[in-house]
């Protein structure tokens, strides 16, 4: 690109960004992106929940001449961002089996006229002759697969019908591709670029970070007493309940039901009827709880959820961070709290017995990394980006919404040089082809099995850490791991060998901070401990705020939509700090285009003006 036309396009991203989304700055990657795709190259997203993913092709959609076709696989997300784009101002549409013959000849002719700039479209309807056909005749700026993971059979969502999307694609035209997703280990990520045929892809990575999420674990006494504490300090709030089983849900629903708390249970149990209502009824803001499964989640983009609540331990990490995400999407406050207790643990082992081998080891391995995480002290915001593959810098949560242990480890924080020299030497000795368990083993002494038959009882260090628990040398040899003194052989599962890092500490040791485990066997009551949650004070008009939200909620529901498509949390949080009164004050804030600001600025300047004027 020249630089003229570099700056050329630069410039119409931004006024559209403005215009049409009501943002002033680009999140992250997403300008690079944006970028990529107005250069025609097939490109490769991988950004977490809530990080902005959708605007990555809505913009250039918007933009370049044409309709961009969106591969979606849930009815339910495309209607919600159908939903959204309307509201903006733009032509977007879907085509799926929920629509009647009538509206399906609409959505063609728009799209055959050139009127419609986004078009969802499901795989199931994409395979069909006739839609081929149609599309084939339309002109089409390029094409995005949303929730790309669903190509690969080691992803957690498989969707076959994913499989053929290349193929449909080059029997409509040759369109640059842009395929986004929020979860990709290498595996997937290679199988999804090989399937798409785009292993010449750009591929733009993000951090995992999610930087206001704020995450906690609380271990599992007086559990009931504690949520209902955290929920009315964040009355008036939308959250998330998970607990694992259905009959845990009503239970829960209905217990803080009891309790004056707007809640309703959502499971796979409940009527098909039941479980939309309950979750409209959450989108709606009818209710400010929902208390369910983990079958609730998928496909709701609810921007201003301001907290999860895992009452019971998840399976895994994944799991957890997946839930989780859900907080915050919309960048603003999202408490991640979590009740722990070891005997989820065990209860979940049991779930376990009658898989095969393989499928139980994996389990196992999998809730070993979740209470490793709900019981070490370190850094919550480290231990996750690093199970997630992520190098990180050393201070994360110092700008980010902060984590227990961040604010409350000091008292167990101590000097494990010793420890660790003891760890890293016992990896050396032993051939640095063993797991962690053996090698706590080894420094405790513990004659086990190989011990014997590799002579590891013979060593200076057998035995040289006998005097701690198990625990305490399983929680260095983690830490080692954490802060990359240790790496996982990755040909061996659970094999440790000493890491660069490791070898340089070993060469010229120096104190190395390390912290004590949580002990969750602890029962002291809950009423003994410091109150912590106490609300922040807000920089805004709460009156105002409050005046606003309630005004949202009724053109929501005059309009049938959910209130987060009229104006989003931050949008409101501005208006009530900043009290726009004319159309030009209201479309400068941000998340508010020119589409929005004309479509129901009039009430929402009212409403600020009606406070202006009282003050
Ligand atoms: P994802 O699909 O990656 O989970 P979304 O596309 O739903 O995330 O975006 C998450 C939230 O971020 C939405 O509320 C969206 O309006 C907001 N958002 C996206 N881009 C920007 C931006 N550049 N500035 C401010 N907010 C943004």
């Amino acid at each position: 690109m020249t630089q003229t036309l570099e700056k050329d396009v630069t410039s119409t991203l931004k006024e559209s960004l403005k215009f049409v989304f009501g943002y002033t700055q680009f999140r992250g990657n997403q300008e690079a992106i944006i970028k990529n795709v107005f250069a025609r190259r097939n490109t490769f997203v991988i950004m977490p929940t809530g990080a902005g993913k959708s605007l990555c092709y809505q913009l250039p959609a918007v933009v370049l001449d044409g309709t961009a076709i969106v591969i979606s696989p849930l009815i339910a997300l495309m209607k919600n961002q159908v939903d959204q784009l309307n509201a903006l101002g733009v032509n977007a549409q879907f085509l799926n089996s929920t629509l009647s013959k009538a509206e399906i000849t609409k959505v063609k002719k728009e799209t055959l006229n050139g009127e419609v700039k986004l078009l969802y479209v499901a795989p199931e309807s994409l395979t069909k002759e006739e839609n081929i056909n149609f599309l084939k005749s339309s002109k089409i700026s390029f094409v995005a697969i949303d929730e790309a993971h669903c190509i690969s059979e080691w992803g957690h969502d498989f969707r076959p019908e994913y499989r053929k999307i290349k193929s449909i694609i080059d029997q409509i035209g040759e369109f640059p591709i842009i395929a986004l997703t929020a979860t990709a280990t290498p595996k997937v990520q290679i199988d999804i670029q090989k399937n798409l045929q785009m292993e010449d892809a750009d591929i733009f990575m993000s951090s995992f970070n999610r930087p206001n999420l704020h995450y906690e674990v609380k271990p599992k006494i007086n559990t009931r007493k504690q949520l209902i504490r955290f929920i009315k300090q964040h009355k008036g709030k939308s959250g998330i309940i998970y607990c694992l089983s259905r009959k845990k849900v009503e239970e829960i629903a209905e217990f803080l039901k009891v309790n004056d708390i707007k809640a309703l249970p959502y499971h796979a149990g409940l009527d098909a009827e039941i479980r939309m209502h309950n979750q409209d009824a959450f989108l709606n803001e009818d209710v400010d709880v929902i208390v369910a499964t983990i079958a609730f989640g998928m496909g709701i983009d609810k921007p201003d959820v301001r907290f999860v609540i895992h009452y019971d331990t998840p399976k895994s990490l994944e799991g957890y961070y997946q839930e989780t995400g859900r907080a915050g999407r919309d960048g603003l406050e999202g408490h991640c709290l979590m009740f722990y207790s070891p005997n989820d643990i065990i209860k979940l082992e049991k779930f376990n017995k009658d898989k095969s081998v393989t499928e139980r080891d994996n389990a196992r391995y999998l809730l070993a990394e979740m209470s490793s995480y709900a019981e070490s002290s370190v850094c919550r915001r480290r231990q996750l980006l690093h199970y997630f593959g992520e190098k990180y810098a050393d201070q994360l949560c110092g700008e980010s919404g902060g984590c227990d242990n961040c604010h409350v480890a000091k008292e167990k924080l101590f000097d494990g040089k010793e420890k660790l020299i003891l760890v890293l030497d016992t990896a050396t000795k032993t051939g640095q082809r063993f797991n962690a368990e053996h090698l706590a083993d080894v420094i405790r002494g513990v004659p086990n099995e190989y011990a014997v038959s590799y002579g590891h009882t013979q060593l200076d260090i057998f035995g040289k850490g006998k005097e701690e628990e198990l625990k305490t040398w399983l929680s260095v040899i983690r830490q080692a791991l954490l802060y990359e003194f240790l790496e996982k052989d990755i040909d061996n599962m659970g094999v440790l060998k000493v890491a660069e890092k490791g070898s340089k500490f070993l060469q010229r040791p120096s104190p190395m901070t390390l912290a004590k485990d949580h002990d969750y066997s602890d029962t002291e009551s809950e009423d003994d401990e410091v109150e912590q949650n106490v609300p922040p004070t807000r920089s805004y008009d709460e009156v105002l705020y409050d005046l606003l939200k309630g005004l949202r909620r009724k053109v929501a529901k005059q309009m049938s939509l959910p209130p987060y498509v009229i104006f989003q949390d931050p949008s409101l949080e501005e208006m009530a700090t900043t009290y726009p009164t004319t159309m030009e004050e209201l479309a400068q804030i941000n998340g508010v285009g020119q589409g929005k600001a004309k479509k129901f600025g009039k009430q929402f300047r009212r409403a600020n003006l009606q406070i202006c004027g009282g003050k």
